[in-house]
């Protein structure tokens, strides 16, 4: 690689970061289309805002992102979308992170350059990044395709170490490297601040959903009406099921019900759900903080589940009765997101036909476009920036 080369490609990503014009993305993706043909293929310079501690605000980060390997694709980052998750690594809440941290893990963007082997996808292809950047390829969950259950642990596209020993650094930031296999194409007819969210709040819901069978006739209780509970109520929905909400925001409900469902309880102290014991088929629970399970496990029918996919502060855990599972033989299960290979082939098309009625009341996608300054200087057009 020529040196030459090198720095002026540094130079003009800082400069499309800087002042993120979509007519200077454009000329980024022609830009990388010539060099990508063996010119040079990184270390790439990015750009984020980064966790540098547990209360602090998120600052400005610069950082490079690993050099192409064979199978790699280099993606521009358009939008990130904001995730609970981010806030609890953040924060400290699953365990130490390594800081400065930056999180975010439902990118949307454009590739910009390719590696030699790749496959999948060329320069210019949009595309979407989830929670899971790689895995161990070999253990028994990954050899059938079930990678996000990987033996060895999966790298999570935050926050985990990296196959360079690096410590993977998120979404809200100007460019990403990822292995191609982790990479999902994101159709043209689909525009990329909605599709980032389903590629983790999206796919988090979807899958518990499919692996225990709602179909029609099924009745759903969807606990959380947030930003994973938003998109399971209509997933649900379209699967068939007569949906119910439970949320703690009794103006939430008008809003549950414009996205499917039929019910609507409020979750608040003394509230008497007796004539919903043993009512539901299968509950899905997405509350993301300490909660009392007793509440809810005895509405299930006989054999009937429980899936949490909301994880609270590790150090806080949830309890429940020694009886409350016996008495109806009912399960207490959890869900972590999904398979690639299952979502390239048909879950992202369904996804992204079944959460046509977004609102940015309860999921939201931040634009890396705007660039370093107005990340730095309009803190408070959202809330991620200045979440304590
Ligand atoms: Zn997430
Ligand atoms: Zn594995």
């Amino acid at each position: 690689m020529k040196q030459s080369n090198n720095t002026s490609r540094r130079e003009f990503l800082h400069q499309s970061a800087v002042l993120g014009a979509g007519a200077v993305l454009a000329q980024s993706s022609n830009l990388f289309a010539e060099k990508s043909s063996g010119l040079g293929n990184g270390p790439y310079p990015a750009e984020g805002m980064a966790g540098y501690s547990e209360t602090g605000p998120l600052q400005f980060l610069k950082f490079q992102r690993r050099a192409l390997g064979p199978k790699d694709v280099a993606i521009k980052i358009h939008y990130c979308g904001v995730c609970h998750s981010d806030i609890h690594t953040i924060h400290g809440d699953w365990g130490n992170i390594h800081y400065p941290q930056i999180v975010g893990h439902e990118l949307a963007g454009e590739v910009v350059a390719i590696g030699t082997s790749v496959s999948k996808f060329d320069v210019g292809s949009r595309v979407g990044v989830g929670t899971m950047v790689d895995s161990c390829r070999h253990c028994p969950e990954c050899l059938r395709g079930s990678e996000n259950y990987c033996e060895n642990g999966n790298t999570q596209t935050y926050g985990s170490k990296d196959r360079d020993g690096s410590i993977t650094q998120g979404g809200y930031s100007t460019f990403v490297v990822v292995d191609e296999d982790f990479v999902l194409s994101i159709p043209a007819s689909i525009d990329l601040a909605g599709a980032g969210p389903l590629l983790c709040a999206g796919i988090t819901t979807y899958s518990p959903l499919r692996h225990w069978s709602v179909a029609p006739g099924k009745k759903v209780l969807v606990a959380g009406l947030g930003g994973l509970g938003h998109l399971a109520v209509q997933f649900a929905t379209k699967m068939g099921a007569d949906v119910t909400v439970v949320t703690t925001t009794p103006d939430k409900e008008e809003d549950a019900r414009r996205f499917g469902a039929k019910d609507v309880l409020i979750n608040k102290d003394g509230a008497d759900w007796s004539k919903y014991k043993r009512a539901f088929d299968f509950i899905l629970d997405m509350i993301p903080y300490q909660h009392d399970l007793d509440r809810f496990l005895p509405l299930l029918k006989r054999d009937a589940t429980f899936c949490r996919v909301g994880v609270g502060k590790l150090t806080t855990p949830n309890e429940y009765g020694q009886m409350t599972t016996v008495l109806e033989r009912t399960s207490l299960a959890g869900s972590n997101t999904a398979a690639f290979e299952r979502l390239r082939k048909c879950w992202i098309s369904a996804l992204l036909r079944t959460s046509n009625r977004r609102s940015q009341r309860y999921r939201w996608a931040e634009s890396t476009k705007r660039g370093r300054g107005s990340l730095r200087n309009k803190p408070g057009t959202v809330s991620l920036w200045t979440w304590r």
